[in-house]
């Protein structure tokens, strides 16, 4: 890749200030791009205007901005929004906005495509797949902010990694991603209102714990039962559900934070009470919530939502043993925006 091609977005601010030091330019200059680039969303070198059109022509010789465009936006009946981001190699992501009551909750991605291969989950059918940038990351909260900013006359209030891919099989890039919405100079969310979900990596939760990651975990775990989760998501079968267990222990001890499990009840997969019981058994271990989500249809017909008197079982027992647990009512379905349904009409070509 020649000089002229790097993009300018990958430098720290310290390296753009190293850049026009060398350049016998000013170093503060480099802070001044710094903040064009993120807190203003600037795309284009001639509208730094606090730089002379001399240094403009020096960062267009050396650099490139890459970022991403909203290649299409549907608007939900419920005010959710769906966006196809276009990535500079064409590519296509989804980012979600949701509005709920006085919060906006931004749901990006961490992948195009997915590592893995959940049968319920639309984003697992994808072939391509590659991982983002910490960049695209950031690009994508960064456009949902000025969404909600525009549409609810609000900034972003959480964001949450439950778009397409696994964020812990794209680790660096994602914290390195977090630590530029947490950076007070850029976005400055508080880690407390970023969650990051897998589908339960275990070895990546556990390094989560030793980094001191300070955002929410949540656990895509659908069953505690090895053969059930097995079965519906096959990738489990090299992360059993013990390891699995152990490395939340040492998340909590390390953190003192609770895990969230997301659970979506299906009808004749997990909706018995022996499939309640082994949830219970499991949260039994590690101080921790439930989220029972509301499934949202893709096109495996395997899956159905189980009826309302088995997700009554689960919450009643659940609330017995003292174990938190939440129904979380599906966002944004009416535009296949909704958990597990994101490119389900149609996958991200070049
Ligand atoms: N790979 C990560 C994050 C992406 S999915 C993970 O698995 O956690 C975000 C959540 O949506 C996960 O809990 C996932 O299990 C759930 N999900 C996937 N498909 C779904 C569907 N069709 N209906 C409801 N939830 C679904």
């Amino acid at each position: 890749m020649s000089t002229a091609q790097k993009d300018i977005r990958a430098l720290t601010k310290e390296e753009l200030k190293d850049f026009f030091a060398t350049h016998n330019e000013a170093p503060f200059r480099g802070s001044q791009v710094y903040e064009w680039l993120w807190n203003k969303a600037c795309y284009d070198f001639d509208d730094m205007t606090n730089l002379s059109k001399d240094q403009r022509a020096l960062l267009r010789k050396h650099f490139v901005i890459n970022h991403v465009e909203v290649s299409s936006l549907q608007r939900s009946k419920d005010g959710t929004i769906k966006n196809a981001i276009r990535l500079h190699d064409n590519l296509i992501v989804e980012s979600v906005l949701i509005p709920v009551k006085q919060r906006t909750t931004a749901c990006v991605s961490s992948q195009v495509g997915c590592s893995l291969d959940c049968e319920f989950c639309a984003t697992a059918s994808l072939k391509r797949m590659r991982n983002l940038n910490p960049d695209e990351i950031v690009d994508q909260v960064t456009t949902i902010n000025q969404q909600s900013l525009l549409y609810f006359d609000r900034p972003l209030s959480n964001i949450v990694f439950m778009g397409m891919g696994e964020p812990l099989m794209n680790y660096n890039n994602v914290m390195k991603a977090v630590d530029k919405i947490t950076d007070p100079e850029t976005i400055g969310m508080s880690p407390k209102r970023i969650t990051i979900s897998t589908s339960g990596v275990s070895k990546m939760i556990k390094k989560m714990a030793d980094d001191q990651v300070r955002c929410n975990l949540a656990v895509s775990l659908h069953s505690a039962i090895e053969e059930v989760r097995n079965k519906i998501m096959p990738f489990t079968r090299k992360f059993p559900l013990e390891e699995l267990k152990e490395a939340i222990a040492y998340w909590y001890e390390k953190t003192g934070s609770r895990v969230t499990y997301e659970y979506v009840v299906w009808k004749g997969i997990n909706d018995q009470q022996e499939d309640v019981n082994a949830l219970v058994d499991f949260c039994k271990t590690t101080p921790s919530k439930v989220n029972l989500i509301e499934y949202n249809p893709t096109d495996n017909p395997h899956f159905l939502q189980a009826d309302t008197a088995a997700l009554n079982r689960y919450i009643n027992t659940l609330e017995r043993n003292r174990i938190p647990v939440t129904v979380r009512r599906s966002r944004g379905k009416d535009i296949d925006a909704a958990c597990g349904q994101l490119a389900n009409k149609k996958a991200p070509t070049a």
